[in-house]
């Protein structure tokens, strides 16, 4: 799950991490009350408006504006609300901004594009550790930096479970080329932001930039967080911040019915127990000649609810040509499992593509004769090798 770059500041500062003190707001008004309090709590007089989406690339696209009275804030959050942003990240068809933060400014005199720093914190599978990744190349592109002169990239791995070690922090701030209070402000950001990232069971943090002000400052100017989902429930707050209206409707609308959906670029929807299985009928369908619509696990206990709902999700996807449904009956019964899809079939009416439907397992043969003597225009197979050669049929 992906947190909101206010949301993640939030988290940041309750870890003792210094940040760019911001307020969310949802309309031009709200920002214009909130450019007044930051204003008062912080002596700003300028400020930054910046779009609330999951992606990054925002400054690019116009995203992210600086203000410098407060009708300019008006103006800008007035535009920026409700734009559909579209940056090096969200494709070309955008995301609608439903809002911003608005933030003090910080690069006040003397704060110059040398002073901001990448850092990330994520784990590295091959070695399974946790490792801090950052460059004194900052506040742009990191990918680019990492082409062009992977040599300004440095990595610090971090062992076990435990926090970042105090000698490790001060690897980190020595090599960013830091010294006096600015390289002491550093061994302390980046302490904190390992404990931030170790503390919420987060698969990454990424700060771009961090910036030093020209009175030494070390500060998050953006956050870009990730929770791990497989860990939300032991943070029930994080969990609390999920932000639907940022994710795919479909795959949203599967979770409800706890079915794993995926929604891939094919021809072929797909309906399957088991994760294991779905690949595996992925395959065939490519086999086949076909392209899978998608991925859908419906678990070990499909039932004719779970039926019905994985087929009203495929069913949405205009470009689905065929459905192939692949169920083994190990702990559910096959002859269920038709009846469900009898049942299902019957309560959504309207289904203008052909069915295929292998089942094997317990009950198997019964399971077809409940198929074959509905009288839809469904097509039953207990072997993989004939449900293929029906989809190859169809799509061929
Ligand atoms: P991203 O483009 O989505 O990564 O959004 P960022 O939060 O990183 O902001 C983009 C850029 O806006 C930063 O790299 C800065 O150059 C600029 N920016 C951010 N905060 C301030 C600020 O307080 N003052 C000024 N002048 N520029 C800022
Ligand atoms: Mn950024």
């Amino acid at each position: 799950m992906n947190l909101h770059e206010y949301q993640g500041k939030e988290l940041l500062q309750r870890f003792g991490v210094a940040i760019q003190q911001g307020i969310p707001a949802e309309t031009a008004e709200e920002a214009v009350q909130a450019a007044k309090t930051l204003q008062a709590q912080t002596g700003t007089s300028w400020w930054v408006v910046k779009a609330q989406i999951h992606a990054g690339g925002r400054g690019k696209g116009g995203g992210v504006k600086l203000a410098k009275s407060l009708e300019e804030v008006q103006q800008i959050a007035g535009k920026i609300l409700g734009m559909t942003l579209i940056t090096p990240q969200t494709g070309t068809e955008g995301k609608l901004v439903r809002k911003v933060l608005i933030t003090q400014d910080v690069y006040y005199p003397g704060a110059s594009k040398t002073e901001e720093y990448y850092m990330s914190v994520l784990l590295d599978r091959n070695s399974g550790r946790n490792v801090i990744v950052y460059s004194p190349e900052g506040g742009m592109d990191i990918e680019e930096v990492a082409e062009k002169t992977p040599e300004r990239i440095f990595r610090e791995f971090v062992d076990g479970s435990g926090p970042l070690l105090p000698f490790q922090a001060r690897n980190i701030a020595f090599r960013l080329g830091l010294s006096g209070n600015a390289f002491k402000e550093m061994t302390r950001f980046v302490a904190a932001l390992y404990e931030a990232y170790r503390s919420s069971d987060a698969s990454l943090f990424e700060i771009n930039p961090v910036l030093k002000t020209s009175d030494d400052k070390i500060i998050a100017v953006d956050s870009k967080v990730a929770i791990d989902d497989n860990a939300l429930y032991r943070h029930p707050d994080l969990a609390a911040q999920r932000d639907l209206n940022e994710e795919d409707p479909v795959e949203v609308e599967a979770g409800k019915f706890n079915l794993n959906f995926i929604k891939l670029d094919g021809n072929v929807g797909c309906m399957v127990n088991g994760a294991g299985l779905a690949m595996a009928t992925m395959d065939i369908i490519k086999l086949s000649g076909g392209e899978p619509a998608n991925f859908l696990d419906v678990g070990g206990t499909a039932n004719a609810q779970t039926v019905e709902a994985g087929f009203r999700i495929i069913l949405k996807d205009p470009s689905v040509k065929a459905i192939l449904i692949n169920i083994f009956g190990g702990i559910v019964r096959c002859d269920r499992v038709a009846q469900g899809v009898v049942d299902a079939y019957r309560n959504i009416g309207e289904v203008n593509v052909p069915i295929i439907v292998r089942l094997q397992g317990t009950n198997a043969e019964e399971a077809k004769k409940i198929i074959d003597d509905s009288g839809l225009k469904v097509r039953s197979a207990i072997l993989l090798r004939e449900a293929a050669s029906l989809v190859a049929e169809v799509v061929g």
